[in-house]
């Protein structure tokens, strides 16, 4: 603090009695004090604290001023003047003070220091003084009276001093009145630099960024920054005066000292942070710091407010971050540790240990700073002092990317763990050494497996003698088995990896053609197995052609990864192929070149096939005319009642010869056109009963003679598919031959049976005999043609071609023909044709022959004209119909005569013969067709046109019936019966 030298003291002051004097000297020196305290205004409470203080220092000080005076001069006027002095000198202080208002303002302090300052000058120089030069006199001896002349003459003495002195404490006191004119315009000077900081201050306090807020001891706002009133969203006028609890949320009305006010005796700054409440109700976080301020005995608060809200969200974030992290640390599977140097053992320390690292080494946080790492991490004995290298190695920087070190954890087990380390740096500072563990056994042992089956798979695609190839979905080879290195004639270390398709294939196929069929393989677009072929290239240089099979390799996900073909090496084989295509090429023109000669040799065949029918034709036809003719005229002798024995004896001779002959042409003839497949068929259902019944009735009579029995066994219903005619013509055949190799007395079984064949239902058609039988080793033989087992001496009529044309036929209507026989016992002939499975009663030929010819017998006349050119065969009918008794012939010898009869005489049957001068019988029949008088008389063609397309043409033409010359008399007679009796 300042202090003004108010009362200056000098030693001449000194009234020489030194216990006075130093009173005198504490007592100025307080007075001094005083002084300063009012001219720098101290605090009111100070001031009155000194004046206090000095009013009990006075009065002690006359108490031991006046005891001296007491000693010396007790009841003396001088002491009694001066003690009078000192009562009136209290007195006065405390009226000065009492004044005023309590308490004290500085206005009567100085009015009292005032008065104190001349009081004391006065009584100091001059009564302490005087007193002390009589106290002093009267210790030297003298008497009263004396000692005071003396005092009174020194003090006359000094009064020059005196005088001197007063100047000089003026001087002193102008020099401390300007000093405090100095101090005052100082003091001005500094309040308006004051006042023009207040106001700085004050634009400073409103400008402040942060909202610095003014309170008074009660709260209430008495200055405010805008950036306040804007953080609290607010006008000036709205925030001045309000209270804090409007907007500090944490702000507790006390009936002490608010939380929230900083002590007043600290000058400390103090630093909380706090939430606010914004005008609309929103919270804001912020830093508050207050100090307070006492500004003329007012203390006020100083706050200034920050907004952290970002802050408090960003450490909360990071809170929550370091606390995920933590927990992170804590759950991770992987081992995490993370250490720095030290420079004592074991010179690394973890700060960080996780529980799965405690779990894989065995070895907790302060087990691992114990013992070191490379106790808690024991890398197997081959590889440990290259970890403890790598692991040094990171001083340098260096880091461990993914190594693998195979430990054996604390509990011995073996594992194999993949170490990752990396430089951080914890928020403490420093450089610090992540490490990171992770336990790859369960992979490796996988691995390890894995490898195992693939080298397992490896071995048996070894053992292939096909080419096994994979490549992945860029072409890349991944596999390719010992058959594909050795054709190579790489190493598996040489191919995996490289491009299949600019490797291995000629540069334009692979890349042009094979390529994009890849593509679309794994594009997904040629899903099934893909065929194809490439020609490699071998390593030395050599060209091979193998044939693929590609399929696609698809994973677990279903995405296609690349292809697995499967290649045979076909080089050879190509080479055998084309070598065959060569051949097959060269055959196809031999065999053309045959084909076209085989063809001209067919053709020139069927020429002559065709000549030799025609030659049959005609042959046929000239010796059937005279055969007709012989037998005829024999036959008509045959029934002459006027021929001798010898004559019947030649007849029956002529006739036997004649009709042997006429068979053997017949059945040449037969045999030659079915073999030159000209024989007409017309399959249709057949009733099986009816023709064995006309076979019966033909066969009867031939066995009869040999007292030869033939039983018929053929169900009801028995229908086949089959030329009725031919049929007739094939039963008939194995039935003759059964009566004709039959013993006497013998008998024959026919019997008709039903069967099931793969190819549907079949009729079984069986002859039975009991004759001579065939050696087995001849069985087959009979139907070679002209095959007889007979003699030709034997008796046995025959020609030896009459089972070849059975077969033949049996054959062409979709049959079988079979024979088992015993010599000497008989032989069974069965014929195997299709069913046809219905019965058909309303069949005419269910009617048997024998009603008929009674039925014919009965009736009345009958008309038949014959036209034929040939006079032999007029003669011939003439004979064979003229002994019917109720039958009149009418013969006409050319076409029209004949038509002129029929229309005169309406004939019930015509006979016609074919071949005529003139008009032949197809016109006769036009003619007689178209007249109404004849249109429905049936007309029976008699021709030697024994051909089939003769026969196909007279029964198109509509004739009744079609019977071909040599006529067989009795045949000829039913027919014309038969033809009689459906006539009304
Ligand atoms: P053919 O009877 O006119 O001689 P086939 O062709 O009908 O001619 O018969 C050929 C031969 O088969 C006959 O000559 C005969 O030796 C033998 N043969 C045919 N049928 C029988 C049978 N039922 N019993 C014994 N032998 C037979």
């Amino acid at each position: 603090m300042h202090s003004i030298d108010f009362l200056p003291w000098e030693d001449s002051f000194d009234c020489g009695l030194p216990a006075v004097d130093a009173q005198h000297r504490h007592l100025v020196q307080m007075i001094n004090a005083l002084a300063s305290h009012v001219a720098f205004r101290t605090d009111v409470p100070q001031l009155d604290a000194m004046f206090d203080e000095l009013a009990g220092y006075a009065v002690y000080h006359f108490q031991t001023e006046e005891s001296v005076w007491y000693e010396y001069l007790a009841g003396d006027e001088d002491e009694a003047n001066h003690r009078q002095a000192h009562e009136s000198f209290v007195d006065q202080v405390q009226r000065l003070r009492a004044e005023q208002s309590s308490p004290s303002t500085t206005r009567a302090a100085e009015r009292t220091l005032a008065f104190l300052a001349s009081w004391l000058i006065s009584h100091i120089l001059k009564g302490d003084r005087y007193m002390a030069g009589v106290v002093l006199a009267l210790r030297a001896g003298l008497g009263r009276e004396q000692a005071r002349q003396q005092a009174g003459a020194r003090m006359a003495k000094e009064s020059r001093l005196l005088a001197d002195l007063v100047p000089s404490f003026n001087a002193t006191r102008t020099t401390n009145a300007l000093h405090l004119i100095s101090e005052v315009t100082e003091l001005r000077r500094a309040q308006a630099e004051l006042k023009r900081e207040s106001e700085k201050n004050q634009a400073l306090l409103r400008s402040a960024s942060d909202g610095v807020h003014v309170l008074d001891s009660r709260g209430n706002i008495v200055e405010v920054s805008d950036s306040f009133c804007a953080m609290l969203g607010c006008s000036r006028a709205e925030v001045l005066g309000s209270n804090i609890a409007r907007w500090d949320t944490r702000y507790v009305p006390d009936e002490g000292r608010p939380a929230w006010r900083p002590d007043a005796t600290s000058t400390q700054r103090r630093l909380v942070r706090s939430v606010y409440r914004r005008k609309d109700g929103s919270l804001i976080d912020v830093d508050v710091n207050g100090v307070p301020l006492t500004i003329e005995s007012q203390t006020l608060y100083f706050y200034s407010a920050r907004d952290v809200s970002a802050l408090v969200e960003m450490e909360s974030v990071l809170k929550r971050q370091a606390e995920f992290t933590n927990c992170l640390v804590e759950a991770m599977g992987d081992g995490i540790g993370v250490c720095h140097d030290t420079a004592t053992p074991p010179y690394v320390r973890f700060t960080v240990w996780n529980p799965a690292m405690q779990k894989l080494t065995g070895y907790s946080l302060s087990d691992v700073n114990e013992v070191g790492w490379q106790c808690a991490l024991p890398v197997e004995e081959a590889r440990r002092e290259e970890a403890r290298l790598r692991a040094e190695r990171m001083r340098y920087g260096d880091h461990l990317r993914g190594e693998e070190w195979t430990i054996r954890s604390g509990s011995g087990e073996r594992r194999t763990l993949q170490v990752h380390t990396t430089f951080v740096q914890p928020p403490g500072g420093g450089l610090h050494v992540l490490l990171v563990l992770r336990d790859i056994s369960a992979r490796k042992a996988a691995e390890l497996l894995v490898q195992q089956q693939r080298d397992l798979a490896q071995f048996y695609l070894d053992t292939v003698q096909s080419l096994m190839l994979a490549l992945d979905s860029e072409g890349r080879i991944t596999m390719i088995n010992r058959a594909g290195r050795e054709l190579l004639g790489y190493t598996g270390d040489e191919l995996l990896g490289r491009y299949w398709f600019t490797t291995c294939l000629p540069q334009d196929k692979g890349i042009k053609h094979s390529l994009p069929l890849f593509r679309r393989v794994i594009a997904g677009e040629l899903k099934a197995n893909l065929a194809g072929e490439d020609m490699v290239i071998c390593r030395d240089g050599s060209q091979r052609l193998i044939g693929w099979k590609t399929a696609p390799l698809i994973d677990d996900a279903g995405h296609i990864v690349g292809t697995l073909s499967s290649g045979a090496d076909i080089t050879e084989r190509r080479a055998a192929e084309e070598e065959l295509e060569r051949y097959r090429t060269h055959l196809e023109v031999l065999v053309g070149q045959r084909t076209l000669e085989l063809s001209a040799a067919k053709e020139a065949a069927e020429t002559a096939n065709r000549a030799k029918s025609d030659f049959l034709s005609s042959m046929s036809h000239e010796l059937r005319t005279p055969m007709n003719a012989i037998i005829g005229f024999a036959q008509m002798l045959e029934y002459d009642g006027e021929l001798n024995a010898n004559q019947r004896d030649s007849v029956q001779e002529i006739l036997k010869a004649s009709r042997h002959l006429l068979d053997l042409i017949n059945e040449v003839l037969d045999l030659s056109r079915i073999e030159s497949g000209r024989i007409e068929l017309s399959l249709e259902a057949t009733n099986v009963a009816a023709v064995v019944d006309d076979c019966r009735h033909l066969v009867e009579p031939l066995a009869a003679p040999y007292g030869i029995v033939l039983v018929t066994d053929v169900p009801d219903g028995t229908w086949v598919t089959a030329d009725r005619v031919r049929l007739k013509q094939a039963l008939l055949n194995l039935l003759s031959n059964a009566v004709k190799y039959n013993r006497e007395q013998g008998r024959i079984h026919l019997v008709a049976q039903a069967r099931q064949s793969d190819g549907g239902p079949r009729i079984s058609i069986s002859v039975a005999d009991t004759g001579i039988g065939i050696a087995a080793e001849r069985l087959n033989a009979v139907f070679q043609p002209f095959t007889r087992l007979v003699g030709e001496q034997s008796e046995i009529e025959g020609t030896g071609i009459g089972l070849t044309i059975t077969q033949r036929l049996i054959e062409l209507m979709g049959g079988e023909i079979g024979a088992e026989s015993e010599l000497g016992v008989g032989s069974r002939f069965w014929i195997d044709l299709p069913s046809a499975g219905v019965a058909r009663h309303d069949d005419p030929s269910n009617v048997s022959l024998g009603a008929r010819t009674q039925a014919l017998a009965a009736s009345d006349e009958r008309r038949v004209l014959c036209i034929d050119d040939n006079p032999s065969n007029l003669k011939l009918m003439t004979q064979i119909l003229g002994r019917r008794t109720n039958l009149r012939l009418l013969a006409a010898h050319a076409p029209h005569l004949g038509i002129e009869l029929a229309l005169a005489h309406r004939p019930h049957l015509i006979l016609l013969d074919i071949n005529m001068p003139g008009m032949d019988g197809y016109q006769v029949l036009a003619i007689l067709r178209h007249e109404p008088l004849t249109r429905r008389t049936p007309v029976i063609a008699i021709t030697a046109n024994a051909l089939a397309r003769d026969i196909e043409r007279g029964r198109a033409a509509r004739f009744r019936d079609y019977i071909i010359k040599p006529i067989d008399v009795t045949a000829f007679l039913r027919v014309v019966e038969d033809a009689l009796q459906d006539q009304p």
